[in-house]
């Protein structure tokens, strides 16, 4: 068993005690008292005394990221005049070990910890090896991730430790490794009580561990999945489908998965991720700034890639097929692009069409950035007639003449003609209007002759009724919002990696309630 243990800074015992009261109801099985800010046996003794939950006392040194000034010897004293009552582990610094020559006091078991708060310890072997031939009970090994695949290192500790072990990796970049600690049977977890309250960097909350990230449902065999970007946290998509696995019964846990900008770092974490037995690595969505270099690594391995997504020259969605042998290097990969196929799901559901028929309508299409691209692919294939509007009018000649004729027609014009089009669709690729400058919109004030056979869909689901999604109400016309793209590229996703039916409501309820509303 993987304890979740919450980790409280004790300033005082009413507050302390109502913290641990607080871990219990919110799932922990214990608690790590950082005893470091009082050093008062008064407050401590009779805290642990009244926990109602196990306890790991711990006092840190300022030299190993805590905020305890006193010697060695009197930080030992102090612990073994608290370390009473409900009391089940004592932690002490593996280099306090190495300087105190007397005997330790008879404690209850020990963890004796090794932390680096500025990168890998050059010696990472050499202290597990020290760690593991050592007294203690267990051995705790924690440093800064200083890329994502810190934690495969990590988790290779775990799968071949010889005794109980805590190996953990702080840091954004490490924040699976606290999330897996209990897919590769560590002794323990650390989390927060809330969010940004935590006693180490990238310490998620409970409540994330236990809602967002399926605490209870994890286990060895616990398939794996996650979103490949840079910056990440702010993504959705780990609270999305890992309720989507929730709700259908799959194994599953979703991460997010920070990967630094480059082909090469997407590439070495390809590499070491697909190679990693006992990971189960089995479906990604990738996004900004990864998705031509997801496509670029699909070609280079020889991947099935869906023609589209080849021409549109992105992949969003990949697909890891382990052979039946369950060799995981093994795998063959898929490729996908899930955004076009939402655009076009967004627009053809809401007119009670079919993707054909898209080449009887005219299309506005607002913008030719990484979404326009892939907007104007989408209806240039299946025959729509396209105009491009974008305030770079080149970078809209460019689109056009790369899609012109690949089914249907396809033409630049500025954005500032916007208002004298004549279009039954219009879709908003920019990033106009989105949070915070939710008063703005690409038309200004300006609106086109727009009607109640006219569409408008903007492609921003922050804030979900932008002010674009304003204008066409007052005008009359059906709108469609940013959040129909989002669930739709989502349930492409879904269904992909786990062959069963999206619960697309849940997505949309998981995203709505995360989107601040509208000033
Ligand atoms: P991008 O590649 O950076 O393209 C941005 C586009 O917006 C460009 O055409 C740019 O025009 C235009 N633009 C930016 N600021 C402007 C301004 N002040 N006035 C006029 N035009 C302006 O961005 P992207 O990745 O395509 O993303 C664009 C939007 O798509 C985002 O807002 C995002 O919300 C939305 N999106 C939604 C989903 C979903 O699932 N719903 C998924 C992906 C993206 P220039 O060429 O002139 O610079």
């Amino acid at each position: 068993m993987t304890h979740l243990c919450v980790a409280i800074f004790v300033d005082d015992v009413a507050m302390a005690q109502n913290q641990i009261a607080q871990a219990a109801a919110a799932g922990a099985d214990m608690v790590e008292l950082r005893i470091d800010r009082v050093l008062d046996t008064n407050i401590i003794t009779p805290l642990v005394h009244t926990s109602l939950l196990p306890c790991i006392l711990t006092c840190r040194p300022k030299w190993e990221g805590g905020h305890c000034e006193l010697s060695d010897d009197e930080r030992l004293r102090l612990l073994d005049a608290a370390a009473t009552g409900n009391t089940h582990y004592v932690d002490v610094e593996l280099e306090s070990t190495r300087h105190h020559f007397g005997p330790l006091p008879a404690w209850r078991p020990l963890i004796f910890s090794s932390h680096d708060f500025v990168g890998r310890p050059n010696l990472l072997y050499n202290i597990v090896v020290e760690l593991e031939q050592s007294s203690c009970n267990v051995a705790k090994i924690v440093w800064t991730a200083r890329t994502i695949r810190d934690n495969l290192e990590a988790f290779e500790l775990l799968q071949n430790r010889s005794k109980p072990m805590i190996a953990l990796c702080m840091g954004e970049a490490g924040l699976i490794s606290r999330i897996l600690a209990k897919k590769f049977g560590a002794f323990l977890t650390f989390a927060s009580l809330e969010s940004g309250t935590g006693t180490a960097p990238g310490q998620i909350s409970i409540a994330d561990m236990k809602k967002i990230y399926r605490w209870d449902k994890l286990g060895a065999e616990t398939r794996v999945y996650g979103v490949v970007g840079s910056p990440i946290m702010h993504s959705m998509s780990p609270a999305i489908h890992n309720a989507g696995f929730d709700t259908v019964g799959h194994d599953g846990v979703y991460l997010p998965l920070l990967v630094e900008p480059g082909y090469e770092s997407f590439k070495a974490f390809m590499e070491t991720f697909l190679n990693f037995d006992g990971l189960h690595l089995s479906g990604l969505s990738v996004t900004i700034p990864h998705k031509e270099n997801c496509l670029r690594y699909l070609q280079e391995k020889g991947a099935e890639i869906e023609p589209l997504a080849r021409a549109i020259g992105t992949v969003n969605t990949i697909v890891i097929d382990p052979l039946a042998t369950g060799n995981s290097k093994l795998a063959t990969l898929r490729g996908f692009n899930t955004d076009y196929a939402a655009i076009l799901d967004a627009v053809t559901i809401k007119l009670g069409i079919r993707r054909e028929d898209l080449a009887g309508y005219r299309v506005a299409v607002i913008g030719a950035g990484g979404t326009g691209r892939t907007a104007v692919a989408a209806l240039a294939h299946y025959g729509a007639t396209t105009i491009v509007y974008n305030r770079t009018l080149e970078r809209a000649e460019e689109l056009a003449a790369e899609f012109n004729g690949h089914s249907g027609k396809v033409v630049a014009a500025p954005l500032a003609k916007l208002c004298d089009s004549c279009c039954q669709i219009y879709i908003n690729t920019t990033s106009v209007g989105m949070h915070p400058n939710v008063n703005e919109s690409p038309l200004g004030d300006q609106l086109p002759r727009w009607s109640s056979d006219t569409l408008v869909f903007d492609t921003i689901y922050n804030p979900m009724r932008t002010r674009l999604l304003q204008q066409a109400e007052e005008a009359g016309a059906k709108t469609v919002s940013g959040v129909e793209m989002f669930v739709r590229q989502a349930v492409g996703q879904f269904e992909a990696w786990t062959g069963k039916p999206a619960p697309a409501e849940v997505f949309r309820q998981v995203i709505e309630s995360r989107l601040r509303p509208r000033d």
